[in-house]
């Protein structure tokens, strides 16, 4: 695609997402695309835009990627007390590096969660996000 379309389908994206695509967003979305498929902090985002010389206040950044991942243009997958903003927004799960903090996609099939046992009273399941932690061997 050239240069030129690519940005009028981040436009495009945003606005069917519900959200004005101002500069600074579509700076967001153009590094979202241009990094290809990986797990986002606020503060790897914040150093990649600044990289690429946009300057943005890590506060509208982490704003920018809630309000992504609100809308389903992101992921939001949490370990802990750590959150990452996945940019695969098909379904899959996570394994999860305990040493390295590192997180990457579950690939091909995914595991299936069985005999989940009813919700609390009055509520329904969304989905389950597998986290598998894993660790170097040897
Ligand atoms: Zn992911």
């Amino acid at each position: 695609m050239a240069p030129r379309d690519q940005v009028l389908s981040d436009s495009m994206r945003l606005r069917e997402a519900g959200i004005r695509p101002t500069k600074p967003r579509m700076g967001v979305m153009r590094a979202i695309r241009e990094g290809g498929r990986r797990h986002l902090s606020p503060d790897s985002l914040h150093r990649e835009l600044a990289d690429t010389g946009i300057r943005m206040s890590l506060a509208t950044v982490y704003n920018t990627l809630k309000q992504f991942a609100d809308a389903g243009l992101l992921r939001r997958v949490g370990v802990g007390d750590r959150t990452w903003f996945c940019t695969n927004t098909s379904e899959h799960h996570h394994f999860f590096d305990e040493v390295t903090g590192r997180i990457e996609d579950v690939l091909g099939d995914q595991p299936r969660v069985i005999d989940l046992p009813p919700p609390p009273l009055g509520m329904s399941i969304l989905g389950v996000d597998v986290v598998i932690r894993v660790r170097r061997t040897g």
